[in-house]
């Protein structure tokens, strides 16, 4: 799931119960810094399907039970 406000644009994997997000801060956001989160979210390993945003943890590809739920940005 991907939120967007105004200093910050973040990423929350949309796995049931995963925890794993990634977020990047801003001074003040622009559609370029969101496509710029988006992008190195992308190379960190998430996954993005069909709307839905998956932590490098738990690959869409694999059995939910197969998931570590273990992104590189647990809280
Ligand atoms: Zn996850």
């Amino acid at each position: 799931m991907r939120s967007t406000r105004p200093t910050t644009t973040q990423t929350t994997c949309d796995c049931e119960d995963c925890p794993s997000f990634t977020i990047t801060g801003h001074y003040r956001r622009t559609t370029e810094q969101a496509d710029r989160h988006h992008q190195q979210a992308a190379v960190d390993g998430w996954a993005d399907v069909e709307l839905r945003d998956y932590c490098p943890g738990c690959p869409p590809a694999l059995p939910v039970e197969e998931h570590d739920h273990a992104g590189l940005w647990v809280a």
